[in-house]
């Protein structure tokens, strides 16, 4: 039993080290990736239930790796994440964002996904003045979207830091609501623009009572507070339709458009933006 047991803790080790190995591989790939520009960005509209209308963008990084496909972002984002990558890639896809938007009508906004990472480093805010700066892009068509990863450590630097990017104009999005330990004291310690309900409440909500009163309690608050209220990943017309007649004020997902490349979101929105 002695041997056996010695035997599975070697095992067990020749597994974990192949396992780093290939994580080194990856890291070193996508250290490569990101100084070259192969990660891009891909866009999907958001809806405004009112018109109808596109009424923004998601920017959504794509990785092709060169032998092994599409990576998806969930990996390659959390890989930058644990790796110090993501200042760097952050910063070259918040000027890609502001720069692609020039492509668009004025109308257009885009928001962009943020690490919580990239708040510690003191220099995100100076970043995003100067990819507006250079790019000219104004101030009210820039959307930053965080999640309660940033909130959940609530530090004055973080609010000090969202407190300027909006003071600028930019517009301060709270993704993923709902999910993990998402709390209302959220809102009263910022006053976050627009709250997007995770799509796990949305996939649920023809058939679950709970994700239901959920969403309805998310858009009530919503309303309370002047805060918009998107629901993402709408894949139907039921869900569509449910969604509309609770009064969410944007909508986004499949059933509308995947995300797609810059020259086809731009055809997408020059037919369904006012
Ligand atoms: P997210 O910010 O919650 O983005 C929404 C995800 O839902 C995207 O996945 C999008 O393609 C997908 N989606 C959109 N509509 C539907 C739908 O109708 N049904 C379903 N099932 N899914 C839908 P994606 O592009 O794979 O991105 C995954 C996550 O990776 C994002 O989740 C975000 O957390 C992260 N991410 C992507 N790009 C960036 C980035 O540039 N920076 C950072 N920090 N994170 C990013
Ligand atoms: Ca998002
Ligand atoms: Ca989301
Ligand atoms: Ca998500």
């Amino acid at each position: 039993a002695k041997k056996e047991g010695g035997g599975r803790v070697c095992l067990f080790d020749a597994t974990l080290d192949a396992q780093v190995r290939e994580r080194r591989m990856l890291e070193s790939d996508l250290r490569t990736a990101i100084n070259r520009g192969d990660i891009v960005l891909h866009y999907q509209p958001v809806m405004s239930a009112r018109t109808g209308m596109v009424s923004s963008v998601e920017a959504l990084a794509r990785w092709e790796h060169e032998t092994r496909g599409p990576i998806s972002p969930e990996v390659f984002i959390a890989l930058a994440e644990d790796s110090g990558l993501i200042d760097e890639l952050g910063r070259k896809l918040i000027f890609r964002a502001c720069s692609d938007m020039l492509a668009m009508p004025e109308t257009m906004r885009v928001a962009v996904n943020l690490s919580p990472q990239q708040f510690k480093s003191g220099e995100l805010v100076s970043t995003v003045r100067e990819a507006l700066k250079r790019t000219g892009l104004a101030p009210n068509r820039l959307q930053l979207e965080v999640t309660e990863r940033l909130v959940i450590e609530n530090t004055q630097e973080t609010f000090a830091q969202l407190e300027e990017l909006r003071s600028l104009g930019i517009q301060i999005l709270m993704d993923d609501f709902g999910v993990g330990h998402s709390s209302l004291s959220y809102f009263q310690m910022f006053p976050f623009d627009k709250v997007k309900i995770d799509k796990s409440f949305i996939a649920d909500i023809e058939t679950s009572k709970t994700a239901r009163a959920i969403v309805e309690a998310v858009i009530g608050l919503g309303r309370q507070l002047s805060m918009g209220i998107v629901a993402e990943g709408v894949e139907c017309q039921e869900q569509n339709a449910v969604l509309s007649e609770l009064g969410c004020t944007h909508l986004q997902g499949y059933f509308f458009s995947r995300p797609m490349p810059l020259e086809e979101i731009a055809q997408f929105v020059a037919k369904n933006a006012h």
